[in-house]
Order: structure tokens, then sequence, then C-alpha cells
């Protein structure tokens, strides 16, 4: 299998698609339109590799966890997407839709976001562009995340309360469909994962596909031209791991999707459409999607991008779930050992690694580790569930 463009119509196998209103349609169709356009513009990649170097400071590291290696038994390297601009590896998503949205002649974007942390990014994309700029969230994440609220208005962004559903993610990308349906010419919809109808799906993966090819590059030169025997990823909606598997899956590296427990679409969750795509979906008995649940909110999605779900139903990746304590456990030996304080949705790739060191993952292998976001935002809920332990 490979990771190249879709079928018309934006499958990945039996996945992905365009399930959409009517009035959703030539909007999507302007939109990939746009972007085939544009990446096959040298111009465009240019002005994009420049923004991603100058602003949110690519390349990122492939540094050897020499300390954890030891303990582990197995040589693991860390791709250091943490250090990007805002916290994360989202800027490369944003950056790629917000010049997009400049080229088609838009000036407004809408998000969605979560925790907050897409939110954040798009805001800031937005500042940088100097775009009129709304994000809506749920209720819920509203008041949890007043913090993130707050920086995207500084940052120059209304945030858009949402109080229909459960008032979660969910609900936040269906009002921000909506908003666009009704803006549509002078608004771009920035989502911030490899979900949704094509083109998203496709777009935001070659927006992440650069985390996998820098990787494959500092492998080929750290290894001596050879690849790692094993690349992992934490999926939410699977765009980090899509980036980072995009750089291997013509290589013989196994690609290892890791997920929460409480949100195991691939494993627990059965095929369905959900926000304008096909996927593997968590949903109740009568079909109604269930709510997802993890320690890390960013991993909060009860769906997965439709080409994992291709990518897992081929065989070619792997998802399997932890628990909230062994990404706690995660957390913190990565914190003690390498200095670094991952965010709780990288520590569920490195919570797999500690649990199948010396087993799933044979001693001596060599571990491709996305550290795709920072724990400064993940300090207060991890020092609260730690409480007085020490
Ligand atoms: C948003 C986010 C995720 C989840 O999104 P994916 O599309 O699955 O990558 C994971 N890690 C961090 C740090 C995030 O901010």
């Amino acid at each position: 299998m490979s990771m190249t463009e879709p079928s018309s119509g934006g499958r990945f196998g039996d996945f992905g698609g365009r399930f959409l209103p009517e009035a959703l349609v030539p909007a999507c169709l302007e939109l990939e339109e746009a972007f085939r356009a544009a990446w096959a513009d040298d111009a465009f990649r240019a002005e994009l590799d420049g923004l991603l170097v100058s602003y949110a400071g690519r390349p990122s590291p492939l540094t050897e966890a020499a300390r954890l290696s030891e303990r582990l038994g197995v040589r693991v390297l860390l791709k250091r997407d943490e250090l990007n601009h805002t916290g994360s590896h989202k800027i490369n998503n944003v950056l790629g839709q917000a010049l997009l949205c400049r080229r088609m002649g838009k000036r407004r974007l809408v998000a969605e976001t979560g925790a907050g942390q897409h939110g954040v990014a798009t805001a800031t994309a937005a500042a940088l562009f100097g775009f009129d700029c709304v994000i809506y969230m749920g209720e819920v994440d509203v008041e949890r995340q007043s913090h993130n609220v707050f920086r995207m208005n500084l940052l120059g962004a209304e945030v858009h309360p949402v109080s229909s559903g459960a008032r979660t993610l969910k609900d936040a990308v269906n009002e921000a469909m909506r908003d666009w349906v009704a803006s549509v010419t002078t608004t771009h919809f920035c989502l911030g994962s490899v979900m949704g109808p094509h083109p998203y799906p496709w777009m935001v993966r070659e927006l992440q596909r650069v985390i996998g090819e820098e990787a494959r590059r500092q492998c080929a030169e750290l290894l001596d031209g050879g690849v790692p025997d094993v690349v992992v990823a934490c999926v939410g909606g699977g765009s980090n791991a899509a980036g980072i598997f995009a750089g291997f899956v013509d290589t013989s590296a196994r690609l290892v999707g890791v997920q929460p427990e409480g949100g195991a679409a691939i494993g627990r969750g059965l095929p369905g459409v959900v926000h304008g795509s096909k996927s593997m979906l968590l949903q109740d008995e009568h079909g109604q999607v269930s709510e997802a649940h993890s320690i890390s909110a960013g991993l909060d999605y009860p769906g997965v991008g439709p080409e994992h779900a291709h990518l897992a139903s081929g065989g070619r990746a792997e998802y399997p779930s932890v628990v909230d304590a062994e990404v706690l456990d995660a957390f913190q030996l990565l914190s003690r050992t390498e200095g670094i304080i991952p965010a709780l949705e990288p520590a569920h790739a490195l919570a797999w690694v500690v649990r199948e060191a010396g087993r799933a993952i044979p001693s001596g292998s060599t571990v491709v580790v996305n550290l795709c976001g920072r724990g400064d935002k993940d300090v207060a809920q991890v020092m609260a569930h730690l409480g007085h332990e020490r």
C-alpha cells in the first residue's frame, strides 16, 4: 500500500469519500481544485517551505533518546515536532491552509477546536496573514479550556461557544461547517486533522508529510542509509501519524498508530459516516456516534481519518491502544530520562513503546516516536492526577 492521492471522489479503499449536503459540494470541489493546483505550483511550495523554516522553526531535530533506550533495550529516536511554534505539529497544516485561503482570494478562516490546540494554531496563522478568524468550540470545552480561549482572543480570533449536542468537538465541527456553507465566497474552513470530506484527509496528510520526509532523511543519516524497524505516533483524527507514516510507508518499517483505550475507533468502532466521510467510528447499538474518553483532550475524537481505516484494513499499519495509567507513567518516564516533558497525546505513543519493548518490539530494534506536542499545556492536569504522590 502507498500513501498517494486517493481515487477520484476521495476514496481510500472502502473509506473516505464525500458524504455531504448539496450546499457544501461546490465548496469542496473548489477547495480540491485549488489545492491540487497549489500543490503542483513550485512558487506555492517554496513559500510554504519558507514559512515552515522562518516562522514555525522547521526542520525539527531527530533526537537520540539514549537514557530511555538503555532503560527499554530498544533504540528510541524522537522526532521533535513539539519544538514547533505553538507547540505541536498543528502549525504545519494551518500554515498551508492559510496560504491556500489567500490564494483562493478569501480572507476569513473558520475552524473547530476541542482542547483548543487547533484553534490556537489557526488563530496564530490568521494573525500572521491578517485574516478574520472565528473558532467554534463546544461550551463544555470552552469551560474546561478557558486559558486557550483567552489565547485565541489575544491572537485576535473570536471564539463562538457551541451549545448543540454534547457541546464538544463533534458539535464544533458541525457548526464550523454550517458557517462555511453560509460564507463560502469569503471563508475557508481550516479543518485540523485528516478527517472530513474529500479533499481534507488527503490535503492535511500532504501538509503534514513534511514530518515524515524530514524523519526519513534524518534516519538515513543516522542509520547509515537504513530505515527504523518501527515508526510510532499517537492517533486522534490521525494527522501527525499520517504525516510521519507518509515518509516510511514504502519501506519495511512497521507503522504503529496508538489510540487511547476509550477512543479506539479502530478496534472498538464500526464503519460509519461522520463529518462528511466514511471511516471507523465509535457508535452505540443504535448507530449513534458515541463520545470518546481519554486523559488527553486532543485524542477525544470518536472517529479516525479514513486513510487510517484503510491502512488498518490492508494490514499496512497497526492501531493498538493504551490506558491512561500507562500514559501517565510514560509522561513521567520521558521527563526524567530525557529532560523532555511531552504532551499527553504523544505520551500514548511512548506508552506503547514502553509496554512492548522486548515483547512486540524485539530488543535491539530501532523505533522512531513522533513527539508531536509539548507538555506545558498538560502539566496542571497531570499534577491533579498524581495528587500528592510525589
Ligand atoms: C491535536 C493534537 C493531536 C491529535 O491530532 P492528530 O490529528 O491525531 O495528530 C495529537 N497530538 C497533539 C500534540 C495535538 O495537539
